[in-house]
């Protein structure tokens, strides 16, 4: 395959390159002919002009095309002109399919366009999609074109913009165009190998939140407040008509299955409710968050030295417009470089496509790298020496702005993880026994009033143990204070030993402690707590000397109030007092 990319303002440029004897030559030799028109104009006769112009000399050649919030031609952006990028093909036979108007169950949608696809096309070696994801729920599309598909070839492409964030992009396909469905083109044939990467370099900037409405793509609230909330709060965002433009840069991040991903907010409501572009689920932890310029560059490095073995004969980008906005007039040092490999067209999309196995994902802020090629093995020499040089290393002025950028990203971080750190020492204060280390009797106290509700409400079982030590008075008075001390950080220790990771272990007052259990009927913690009595009994103390305690034990009854079960278990351990000591009384 060969790769010709030309940008134009004017149907005159347009057949000028047309006309061309290299045009005409690699025509000859071409079995298909795929173009991709990439434009800031978003006026639909424009979009016509050049596809009859390019039909005029390419009958059968497959137009796709979208309008973008920016060009990329020859691994650099452009603003306000129109890419247009020939890729002709040697071997691989092209088809493209149209869907307008994506009404009704979007997952049903996919599903069809999927199963069309696969029985119109042989040999399928990947497909790129290229969608309108103000106007359908893209997310849920790829769901049901997941489902459908049989084979595991390559999904790639990106959601159409325009530039005056009116958002009403369009997508065209031969000559047909719409501004609310899903085209797709389908490379078939062997001898078309398609290589791709995607990358992120968003870094968590806030907390961790939790997801806790949702109502399809609308997230309604976070950590129980209104969704918008939250973008007021940390970054003075406005709910007025530039959202959009002011949250572009600050998507929320989540990990699944061990991946991070990115999820752009694209419209708030009056209810304070924020659409996303791709899908939240409710319980999902997610952090605003925030591009690292230094990050972004260094990944993409590494992506290209990886393309660079490929070895391909062309590159597409789709690339978010969170990148344009975040690196302003350095954007060119992430996408340039991949000129130096094959020639690069692409554009600034609203969410980015992705497949992996059989899955197609609508992603966020991210870039999709794609490199395609039909001829075999390792780059030649002559390969090489037809491209470009690499960027020169940067001017130490004009990249500053990354820089500052990286620096207060990095700023922020420590200061929260300060933060975050100062935030547990005190929760740990607050909770724990300052002596033994134990939770305390208010952490306790709110323990059980949680598990009560739990139990009142699933009907669930769990018990209570409160223990004494026995005498300990005279502990005190013949071996000191200090001693008495060291007894009750070592019984704390035992204790621990002996408790499941469910239970929790508190000092209730100055020598009594409770253990909770949850989950747990009376006949269970009996026989926890007899074993723990026979633990303390046999065990040796500081400097030798020998304790033993008394158990009260009892289980939650349904509905009955905190007071009157504490009452209960106490009243068991003053039982096991006056029944001798060193026993254990299950009430
Ligand atoms: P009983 O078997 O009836 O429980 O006898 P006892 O001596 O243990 O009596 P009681 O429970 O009434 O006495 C508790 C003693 O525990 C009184 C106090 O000196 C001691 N104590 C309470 N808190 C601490 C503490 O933090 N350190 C030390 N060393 N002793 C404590
Ligand atoms: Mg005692
Ligand atoms: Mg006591």
């Amino acid at each position: 395959m060969i790769s010709k990319i030309i940008t134009i303002n004017t149907i005159e440029m347009l057949n000028q390159y047309l006309l061309t004897d290299e045009c005409k030559d690699r025509l000859k030799c071409a079995v298909s002919v795929f173009i991709q028109i990439f434009s800031s104009e978003r006026d639909p006769e424009w979009l016509m002009a050049i596809e009859s112009t390019i039909r005029g000399t390419m009958p059968t050649g497959v137009i796709a095309g979208a309008t973008t919030m920016g060009e990329i031609a020859e691994g650099r952006l452009l603003i306000n002109t129109t890419v247009i990028s020939f890729a002709f093909f040697e071997k691989t036979r092209i088809q493209g399919f149209l869907l307008e108007g994506v009404d009704g169950s979007q997952f049903d949608s996919g599903n069809h366009f999927a199963k069309k696809i696969e029985m119109s096309c042989q040999q399928i070696a990947g497909v790129m999609l290229l969608t309108t994801p103000f106007t359908m729920d893209v997310s849920d599309f790829l769901k049901g074109f997941s489902a459908a598909r049989s084979g595991t070839y390559p999904v790639f492409g990106g959601g159409a913009g325009d530039y005056e964030a009116e958002q009403r992009p369009l997508i065209t396909l031969n000559k047909n165009y719409t501004s609310k469905g899903v085209l797709a083109v389908v490379f078939m044939g062997n001898d078309i190998q398609i290589d791709m990467h995607t990358y992120l370099g968003w870094q968590p900037l806030s907390k961790e939140m939790i997801i806790t409405e949702t109502d399809g793509l609308w997230v309604k609230k976070i950590d129980d407040e209104p969704a918008f909330n939250v973008f007021n709060r940390y970054l003075d965002i406005q709910n007025d008509r530039d959202f959009f433009l002011n949250v572009l840069e600050f998507p929320l991040l989540l990990e699944r299955n061990g991946v991070q991903y990115a999820k752009a907010p694209m419209v708030v409501n009056d209810q304070n409710a924020i659409k996303f572009i791709t899908d939240l689920r409710e319980g999902e932890k997610v952090c605003i968050g925030y591009g690292n310029p230094a990050v972004m560059i260094e990944k993409a490095n590494d992506i290209q030295n990886r393309i660079q073995i490929f070895n391909p004969e062309a590159i597409f980008l789709y690339s978010c417009i969170c990148r344009r906005f975040l690196l302003q007039r350095e954007v060119d040092l992430e996408t340039r470089p991949f000129e130096t490999i094959a020639p690069t067209s692409g554009f600034y999309t609203y969410g980015e496509i992705y497949s992996q196995g059989k899955h197609v994902m609508l992603l966020n802020a991210t870039m999709v790298a794609v490199s395609m090629k039909e001829r075999d093995g390792q780059k030649t020499e002559e390969g090489i020496a037809k491209r470009i040089e690499k960027p020169k290393s940067l001017d130490p002025f004009t990249s500053q702005h990354t820089r500052i950028i990286s620096r207060l990203v990095n700023f922020i971080k420590a200061v929260t993880a300060e933060l975050e750190e100062a935030n547990r020492e005190a929760r740990r204060l607050a909770e724990r026994d300052y002596l033994t280390q134990a939770y305390n009797r208010m952490k306790a106290h709110e323990f059980i009033k949680n598990e009560m509700k739990r139990c009142d409400r699933y009907g669930l079982e769990f018990s209570i143990i409160m223990l004494d030590m026995d005498y300990f008075k005279k502990v005190n008075d013949t071996y000191g204070h200090n001693l008495g001390d060291e007894i009750l950080i070592y019984l704390v220790k035992l204790l621990s030993l002996e408790i499941r990771k469910i239970d929790m272990l508190s000092r209730w007052g100055g020598e009594e402690f409770l253990i909770i259990m949850p989950m747990t009927d009376s006949d269970g913690a009996t026989i926890t707590a007899e074993r723990i009595r026979i633990v303390v009994e046999q065990t040796q103390f500081t400097s030798g000397l020998r304790q033993t305690c008394s158990f009260g034990v009892t289980a939650y009854i349904k509905d009955e109030s905190f007071e009157n079960f504490i009452d209960r278990v106490d009243k068991a351990l003053y039982e096991a007092k006056i029944s001798g000591r060193n026993c254990v009384i299950t009430k």
